[in-house]
């Protein structure tokens, strides 16, 4: 049996990314990845001649210069700047939170107004916020927080407002400009070709193996190699032993309808509580499609639980301790590397995920 200096189990970003550069540096790596495909959850697949991401929307977006001109070596990105909207009980607002929104919700045309609404809704919050709840009505005030936080929020975590942490809502940016940008990166873009094909380049000459489960033969899968780097669960590495760490996952219904154009841009959140899912993705859009139909996606939130993809990791105080106690073990192992959204329990950004696993090779390759 072909024995390797590298065994990589999961083939998201992260490993491929490490591939990548263990490649580059002569080094042979092995992939066993249970999935019928590579990319993890940034796999793309074609539907009606329009690339559908599979586990949720994907835009990448990065003020890391070198993490930009790092993955445009293998894949060219189109211009697509994401601007969503938000739906709550049938009006519409713009997304991020700036001054279409507030004119919007406040019936206000100038910063000064808005500001001063603001101001006056905040004053309610008193020191440093505590939780996501105060933090949102601290940015935004209560008015915003209730319509277009408070109810998207819990059916995304499953939980109160006052039970998660500040920095979710952080990622959002606040504007006092009429500039519906999602982001505020100095590049962003989706891959004309999609994200399979990062992946394709990125792991080109590694050996993979799909619908293997890592689990089912782990010293095999072990002994293939020198060196291992995992990306998945970290709690499921160790066995649970700790106990399980909180997951959010996802339901994705997928349609494909028979118009050009069904909501007219690429994301829609839907906001009050009510209505089951988060948002609703129309994939053309974000490649500027005239496709003749179009593939729609509607996200529902739903309770990990063992089987399910995990998606997100909820990282309270709870959670937060218990992967401490998992991150000291991982911490010990010498010839295991734990990397990626899972494996680090970390909601990154695909950036920072490329930014942690370029770090991770520049200590060990
Ligand atoms: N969020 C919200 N209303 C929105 C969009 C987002 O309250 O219309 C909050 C929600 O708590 C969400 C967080 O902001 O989990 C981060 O949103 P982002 O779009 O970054 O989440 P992702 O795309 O990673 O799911």
């Amino acid at each position: 049996m072909k024995h390797y200096d590298y065994l990589i189990v999961g083939c998201g970003l992260f490993g491929a990314v490490f591939a990548h550069e263990a490649r580059q540096k002569g080094k042979s790596v092995l992939f066993v990845e249970k999935r019928s495909h590579i990319g993890g959850n940034i796999y793309c697949e074609e539907q009606e001649g329009i690339l559908v991401h599979k586990y949720g929307a994907h835009i990448f977006h990065t003020s890391n210069k070198q993490v930009w001109n790092y993955v445009n070596q293998f894949v060219e990105f189109n211009n697509f700047i994401n601007s969503p909207i938000a739906n709550y009980k049938g009006e519409i607002y713009n997304m991020p939170f700036n001054m279409n929104t507030f004119s919007k919700m406040f019936h206000i045309s100038t910063p000064e107004e808005a500001r001063a609404i603001i101001e006056e809704q905040r004053a309610e919050i008193k020191g440093e916020p505590q939780n996501l709840e105060e933090q949102a009505i601290s940015l935004v005030g209560r008015e915003i927080y209730t319509k277009l936080i408070k109810g998207y929020t819990e059916k995304q975590w499953g939980r109160d407002c006052k039970d998660l942490p500040p920095f979710i809502i952080k990622r959002l940016p606040v504007r006092y400009t009429y500039d519906n940008n999602y982001f505020n990166d100095r590049f962003q873009g989706i891959p004309e070709e999609g994200y399979t094909v990062l992946i394709e380049r990125l792991i080109e000459g590694c050996d993979v193996l799909l619908n293997t489960d890592f689990f089912a033969d782990r010293q095999k899968y072990l002994d293939m190699a020198d060196t291992c780097l995992y990306t998945g669960m970290i709690d499921a590495y160790y066995d649970y032993c700790f106990g399980a760490l909180g997951y959010r996952s996802l339901r994705f219904e997928n349609e494909t309808l028979d118009m050009p154009n069904y909501q007219g841009v690429a994301v829609v959140n839907y906001n009050e509580r009510e209505v089951p899912f988060t948002r609703i993705i129309e994939h053309k859009h974000f490649a500027f499609g005239k496709q003749e139909k179009t593939v729609i996606t509607r996200e529902y939130p739903v309770d990990w639980q063992n089987g399910m993809e995990p998606y997100y990791p909820i990282n309270d105080a709870e959670n937060t301790a218990l992967y401490a106690k998992y991150a000291d073990l991982a911490k010990r192992e010498d010839k295991v590397l734990f990397g990626g959204r899972l494996a680090q329990y970390k909601y990154y950004d695909m950036d920072k995920c490329i930014e942690a696993a370029l770090a991770m090779c520049e200590e060990v390759l």
